[in-house]
């Protein structure tokens, strides 16, 4: 093992232990009533760097609901599907709301602020439904995020899916609301059905480090050579998660961390620092803004401590 390898397993493993002791463990999302089961103590962290070394600690290997991080590979699948036209249905400005938020969707006529906020995800799944059954949809979200993270376990929580469709009003609300301004093609129960789904994918960091390698490598997977987006598009998808990834927590995220991250109310986060490494991190106990309250906390250590914030050392 080279010494920069051993270097940083030292450190993941010495952000795990000083997060182990840390009393300030936010709160456990609980609007969905499945999510509210999962103890705030679980921590994991995992780092991969371009030669694949993985340098792990804590519940690495516990699959968690990865929520919203779901919504970075939905936006490169639509991208995929319908290039830069995906921008004249969402746009790309942080939103400074919190993420469920309908108030700027009426000042804006039903076009969502940007692709990571509820509706710009529910309207960027509802590009991905068009011409397809909602299963089909799903399978091909299932199949990229298998293929990025080239691992052909990763499945749905069903349980967790079926908490939230029953009890998903808000986003029924804003999908309803997007319809009615014609933003929504397809039938909101149908756009809604897959959307509560792919939030519901159950990932451990470990695969999901692996899925996020192709963002922190321009585009291919450096293990499997892999592409999955031309570079310009994992850079410009990167932007995106650096000003939109944590909604009105995003820009403290840049302040604290400095690097592309996306987070979901699971805990989880995936962040990337370009050119050196993916890194999945999950801590189930939120901020006031639904952010894992631990997860920034140790992105900052880790950053910091290897000098990855891409603002400089
Ligand atoms: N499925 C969640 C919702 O729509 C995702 C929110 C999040 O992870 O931030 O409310």
């Amino acid at each position: 093992m080279s010494r920069s390898v051993s270097n940083l397993t030292t450190i993941v493993k010495e952000i795990a232990d000083e997060m182990a002791q840390r009393p300030d463990r936010g709160e456990v999302a609980n609007y969905i009533p499945e999510l509210a089961n999962v103890h705030n103590k679980r921590f994991g962290l995992v780092v991969v760097d371009g030669a694949g070394n993985v340098a792990s600690a804590g519940d690495s290997e516990m699959p968690f609901s990865i929520q919203s991080i779901s919504k970075v590979f939905t936006l490169t699948l639509a991208l995929g599907l319908v290039g830069d036209k995906l921008w004249q249905r969402v746009g790309r400005e942080p939103s400074g709301s919190p993420f469920n938020s309908i108030v700027q969707l009426e000042y804006e006529r039903g076009k969502p602020r940007n692709p990571f906020i509820n509706a710009g995800a529910i309207a960027v799944t509802d590009v991905i439904l068009s011409g397809h059954q909602p299963r089909e949809a799903l399978g091909e979200i299932l199949r990229f995020m298998r293929f990025v993270a080239d691992d052909p376990s990763i499945a749905i929580d069903e349980s967790v899916a079926a908490s939230e469709q029953r009890t998903g009003f808000r986003n029924i609300a804003l999908a309803n609301y997007m319809k009615s301004f014609g933003v929504l093609d397809n039938p909101v129960n149908h756009v809604l059905g897959v959307y509560f789904h792919h939030c519901a994918i159950a990932m451990s960091c470990r695969q999901l480090a692996m899925a996020g390698r192709y963002l922190a490598w321009s585009g291919v997977n450096p293990s499997t050579g892999h592409s999955a987006v031309s570079a310009e598009r994992a850079r410009r998808i990167n932007a995106v998660m650096l000003t939109c990834g944590h909604y009105d927590g995003s820009g403290e995220f840049a302040f604290r961390v400095g690097l592309p991250g996306k987070s979901g109310v699971g805990g989880g986060v995936l962040a990337v620092a370009p050119g050196k490494a993916s890194i999945a991190v999950w801590s189930p106990g939120l901020d006031v803004h639904g952010n894992s309250h631990l997860g920034r906390v140790a992105l900052e250590a880790l950053s910091k401590r290897m000098g990855w914030s891409i603002f400089g050392v």
